[in-house]
């Protein structure tokens, strides 16, 4: 008789032993899919991780019920993976399954390629400026509007950041409560469309490659340098200053690894992964470059992993981090740009992975090399650095010897109290900014948008409102006058009345990047302003119209928040403001000047690219801030040895890894109890070791209560060890009655 142990996409620890009929044995191959029945009436797409004769003891064992794949779609170095990343960031090999394989591959029925009737927005529809005017033109045809609401709920187009989802027309009519008729008005309309999904999207144009750029003297002997250090190391960081030519060396690297017959992972943080970049590297990798964006379909995502099982994979993949889990035959190098970003850290659902650290185990574990670039290291990586862990080769010198920018930082404390200010920009930027204009050159003004998302408030009581499931304050969206959850996407309409205190007068409050763009408007009429965050760029085109607009002169003023700060190469800016440096320092988070530092840093590259010195002014309350010189003077070195004090001081990484555990419950006096008694028996073992625990800044969401408590954990201690400890006492903790229906799980190495 034969056996298979398998995988389900379920957060259930373990693996499933089932049996192989007869008729199917000869079909059934390790790596590849199964239909396996599970508990009374489900079925699931498992995966087969190991073929076998040993029968199962203590339960009775069930059939597979249908071969999917005859050949695998797992290579065998990636189950290895998946159990790295099940072990450190303790979760199941379940939850890396879900993560790993795109949706179109995992689901009950999803496994035949299956035509079903979706629904997506009209291609005219798919900018911001064509969407608004559309919800406004509905205004007398509710039912139509809802439908089209429900669509951006369900498509995640009013989520941040996240992938667009595929919508399914009955699951669209019957969460919009409308009949198939309201549909067909919209599509009638040409708002939306309805289209047979199915894959095969990939782009398969012919593709004109040109050759590379020669390599000048400086990144000529980086470039070097980071071959001879490969000999000894697994990984190497590229410090390198903004615009000194990084990625022209990471293209030399690509096409190095790709004569060597090898594959080559291009990781980017989502927000930096632009058409600048990828078109960059497209004109000179052509058809050999495929991309892997969490804004692609899942049925492209399908076939791009199809592809890389195929003999003709894709040589090169520029991606975001769950590229990561991409097949790979041959990989030979992993490229992580900008290795300093947190967004590489995933951290919601589990697996709660960090793509760099992920990456560079990948690369080992395939016998490939890791180059970490950015040009503001993280802490931890420069300590490495330091550590001899990993090698290090830095270039200091800007492409075409451009000077680093001037960035002079005005004291707005004393400002205000001389009312000298107006609304956020002292009378030194204003001039700034009025120059620049007058020689036809632009401007990046930069908000962090931390603690300014724009909210409602009820003038009369103050009252604000909040989500009905999750413990978070709404955000209001101007143009589409509706207010979101940046936690679960849920939108509502403005209440006409506060319903606190029936008071009429609800008022926009925190100065979002909205606010700043209506104020410099008004000083500067004939200017052309354009604002990009998360509101104006949640598809892919804005992002990129927004983008392109600025690159080809016809915007004056770009105002943004992170993300004017990443990896984009502007000629003709000459001045970048600042408006609030204190925004990022007062995060009360140990690596809050760390991130400041590079935040600046990186926002202040993009002044005076190509032509003459760029201009930065720093607007601060505290001048006098060690860091603040540090930035000014571009002392990376100081910033890391003054943070890495402090972190020996407090003992935070590197000097100790962190983990979270974080339990929900429906009931907060439950959870309170199995907090309590969860942090006293950790207590007992690791003493002042754990913190809390605490209720996290948000600590409620979609109708469950949170808590935390911090475990630091010195790095002499055995890793195998705290994990075995930590799920013993989680199940000594559910073993009571209690705690039953108590979620619990972590978050290691937090961000
Ligand atoms: P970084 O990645 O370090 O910020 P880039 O590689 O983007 O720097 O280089 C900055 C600019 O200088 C880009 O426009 C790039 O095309 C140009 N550049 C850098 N090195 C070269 C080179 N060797 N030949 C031609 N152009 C170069
Ligand atoms: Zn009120
Ligand atoms: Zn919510």
């Amino acid at each position: 008789m034969q056996f298979v142990d398998v995988i389900v996409p379920l957060p259930v620890a373990g693996q499933f032993t089932y049996a192989v009929p007869e008729a199917l044995a000869g079909a059934v191959c390790e790596g590849g899919r199964v239909i396996v029945p599970f508990g009374p009436k489900k079925q699931y797409t498992a995966i087969v991780t190991r073929k076998h004769t040993v029968p199962p003891e203590g339960y009775t064992i069930k059939d597979i019920l249908e071969v999917v794949d005859r050949r695998p779609v797992l290579l065998p170095g990636q189950l290895a993976f998946w159990q790295w990343i099940a072990d450190y960031y303790l979760c199941t090999l379940g939850e890396v399954y879900k993560a790993a394989l795109p949706t179109g591959m995992k689901e009950e029925e999803g496994y035949k390629p299956r035509m079903e009737a979706h629904v997506r927005l009209t291609g005219a529809l798919r900018t911001e400026e064509a969407l608004h005017a559309q919800l406004d033109a509905l205004e007398r045809a509710p039912q139509q509007l809802r439908l089209l609401m429900k669509y951006l709920e369900l498509s995640g187009w009013t989520q941040p950041g996240g992938p667009l989802k595929e919508v399914p027309q009955p699951r669209l009519l019957a969460e919009a409560g409308v009949t198939a008729a309201v549909l067909h008005a919209l599509v009638k309309k040409q708002v939306l469309e309805v289209y047979p999904y199915e894959v095969g999207r990939l782009r398969t144009d012919g593709l004109a490659t040109v050759p590379m750029h020669p390599l000048n003297a400086p990144q000529q002997r980086a470039f070097d340098e980071l071959i001879t250090t490969f000999q000894t190391k697994q990984v190497c960081l590229l410090h390198g200053v903004t615009s000194s030519g990084k990625t022209e060396i990471y293209i030399h690297l690509i096409d190095r690894a790709l004569q060597a017959g090898q594959q080559v992972l291009y990781l980017l943080p989502e927000i930096a992964l632009t058409t600048q970049i990828t078109e960059r590297l497209r004109r000179i990798f052509g058809a050999r470059l495929g991309i892997y964006h969490s804004k692609f379909s899942d049925a492209e995502r399908v076939e791009i992993w199809r592809k890389q099982l195929s003999e003709q994979p894709y040589e090169v993949i520029v991606g975001v981090r769950s590229s990561v889990f991409l097949p790979f035959q041959r990989l030979g190098l992993v490229i992580v740009d900008e290795e300093h970003e947190t967004s590489y850290k995933q951290q919601e659902p589990a697996p709660r992975y960090h793509a760099r650290n992920a990456a560079i185990v990948l690369a080992s574990q395939l016998g490939a090399k890791t180059v970490l670039g950015t040009a503001t290291p993280s802490i931890e990586t420069y300590y490495n650095a330091e550590q001899g862990k990993y090698g290090r080769v830095c270039l200091t010198e800007r492409y075409q010897h451009i000077e680093l920018p001037s960035i002079e930082r005005v004291d707005i404390q004393e400002l205000h109290r001389k009312k000298r200010m107006n609304g956020r920009f002292s009378p030194y930027l204003l001039q700034l900014v009025r120059e620049a204009l007058e020689r036809q050159e632009q401007v990046i003004l930069f908000q962090n948008r931390r603690g300014f998302a724009p909210m409602v408030e009820c003038r009369t009581c103050g009252w604000v409102p909040r989500c009905d499931r999750c413990d978070v304050s709404l955000t209001y969206h101007k143009r589409l006058d509706r207010l979101t959850c940046h936690y679960c996407g849920a939108t509502y309409p403005v209440p006409a009345a506060c319903p606190a205190c029936g008071g009429r007068e609800l008022t926009g409050r925190g100065f979002g990047t909205e606010k700043i763009e209506d104020d410099i408007q008004a000083l500067f009429p004939e200017a052309r302003v354009a604002r990009m965050d998360l509101d104006t760029t949640r598809t892919r085109t804005a992002y990129e119209r927004i983008i392109a607009d600025f690159e080809q002169g016809k915007t004056d003023i770009l105002i943004g928040t992170q993300m004017v700060s990443k990896g984009l190469d502007f000629d003709r800016v000459s001045v970048v403001g600042i408006l609030n440096a204190d925004a990022a320092l007062n995060y009360p988070d140990f690596r809050s000047y760390e991130r400041a530092f590079q935040l600046m840093a990186q926002v202040a590259g993009r002044a005076g690219r190509k032509h003459r010195q760029g201009r930065v002014v720093l607007q601060t309350r505290q001048p006098e801030l060690p860091l603040i010189h540090q930035v000014i003077t571009n002392d990376y070195a100081q910033m890391y040895r003054d943070q890495l004090e402090e972190r020996r001081l407090f003992r935070y990484p590197p000097f100790c890894r962190l983990v979270d555990v974080y339990l929900k419950h429906r009931k907060e006096e439950v959870l309170e109890a199995a907090a309590e008694a969860l942090a006293l028996r950790l207590r007992n073992a690791l003493g002042s070791r754990i913190l809390g625990p605490d209720r996290p800044p948000v600590a409620r969401v979609q109708a469950l209560f949170i808590r935390k408590i911090m475990v630091k954990i010195e790095p002499s201690v055995s890793l195998p060890d705290v994990r075995e400890f930590l799920l013993q006492v989680q199940r000594e903790l559910l073993a009571d009655e209690r705690f039953r229906s108590l979620l619990v799980y972590y978050d290691m190495d937090p961000m």
